[in-house]
């Protein structure tokens, strides 16, 4: 089976509450979100979704997303997508960097090794572990009283893990932290993710006054080195995030202990297969985590759900359901949330089919004639 034509959607997904902020003033309102195609001579297609959380998060941008395929996908035509690990390096080779780039490729021909052997990608990643796994709630930067009101909201909606958008004033964090503290039951869990926004000093300041609350303190600030000087002055749980994109960085943050669970993204990973690769090695050092993406509709959301799922239970610390943030559905056959959780469909690949009505006309569109290698 070899890769013929390599497709690129742009969808835009407004935000159902309007707007998402977080640190440093930094919001979205409308996500440019782009739905990779992947075409084969079997007649099986494949889907992933690559969706930055706007051009400021992480070191891409939506653009970007498609300016990568056009330069990548030539590289790939003729290439099978079922030999996952050959296929990366092939991209690796072809392109240095940009792993958000070669993410959407990725998820599609897992999405169409699953389909060839009749497997849920959940159960090629690993193992189904469990009926369901647990989802965290973003709550977007606000006063304190309104993100309380929201946790409130959003806790009767059956979530019980909560991820504050804090990073901002440290004295209007640390009334934040409180105010959305007050409203957690047993069995909750409460993530503030400063989100690169404090420096040092600050952090460690908002650490000190909550000492006493039950809250897991994630990527307070823009250095690894800041991270870790903080962490070495809190006696929270720790959660590193937007520095944690390689295996070395992963190996380094071992190695210094300076973190109790890592936040990985597929899109900063690269794609499930390199993300696997970081899961597979947080269980066997044990670190918990989150698994999710940056942003994204349905079939990011199904990625996720495949990755979380295959993840044993007690390291899978929480993810995400980003396809219940957004109004446009992008396919049928994603997860959809219930009671704060969900589960990865039992069909086989990602088990979506996508609303090519939603998705539109192609904006990038990659084919040609294929040359055997021997012939070139
Ligand atoms: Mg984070």
């Amino acid at each position: 089976m070899i890769i013929t034509r390599i497709l690129a959607y742009r969808v835009e997904l407004p935000l159902r509450e309007t707007t998402y902020k977080w640190s440093g003033g930094k919001s979205v309102t409308v996500f440019d979100s782009t739905i990779v195609r992947v075409e084969t001579d079997a007649g099986l297609v494949g889907h992933g979704e690559v969706c930055p959380l706007g051009p400021f998060y992480l070191p891409a941008y939506a653009e970007g997303v498609r300016a990568g395929l056009r330069e990548l996908g030539p590289h790939l035509l003729g290439e099978d997508p079922r030999e996952l690990g050959k296929l990366n390096r092939t991209m690796d080779a072809a392109l240095k960097g940009h792993p958000y780039v070669k993410s959407g490729i990725d998820i599609a021909c897992w999405d169409i090794l699953g389909q060839a052997t009749g497997m849920p990608v959940c159960e090629l990643l690993g193992g189904r572990y469990g009926e369901d796994v647990p989802l965290y709630r973003a709550i977007s930067q606000e006063s304190p009283e309104q993100m309380a009101a929201k946790v409130a909201g959003y806790r009767a909606e059956g979530y019980r893990r909560f991820q504050l958008k804090v990073g901002g004033d440290p004295d209007v964090d640390i009334a934040r932290i409180f105010a959305v503290a007050e409203k957690l039951q047993p069995g909750d869990r409460l993530v503030a993710d400063a989100n690169t926004g404090w420096v040092q000093h600050e952090a460690v300041r908002v650490a000190k006054a909550v000492r006493d609350v039950d809250v897991y303190i994630e990527q307070p600030c823009l250095t690894y080195e800041e991270c870790l000087a903080v962490r070495r002055q809190t006696p929270h749980p720790f959660v590193l995030d937007e520095n944690i994109d390689d295996l070395a960085m992963l190996l380094r943050a071992k190695a210094d202990l300076a973190m109790d669970v890592v936040n990985l993204k597929i899109s900063k990973l690269g794609g499930l297969t390199k993300i696997k690769q970081a899961r597979d090695l947080c269980v066997s050092m044990g670190i918990g985590m989150t698994l999710e993406d940056s942003w994204g509709g349905d079939i990011a959301t199904a990625a996720i759900a495949h990755l979380a799922q295959s993840t044993p239970t007690e390291f899978l610390f929480t993810t995400t359901d980003f396809n219940s943030y957004v109004t446009v559905s992008t396919a049928d056959g994603a997860p959809q949330r219930k009671q704060g959780r969900m589960a990865a469909s039992r069909a086989p690949g990602l088990g979506i089919a996508p609303k090519m009505d939603v998705l539109g006309k192609a904006v990038v569109e990659v084919c040609g004639k294929w040359v055997p290698r021997k012939e070139i």
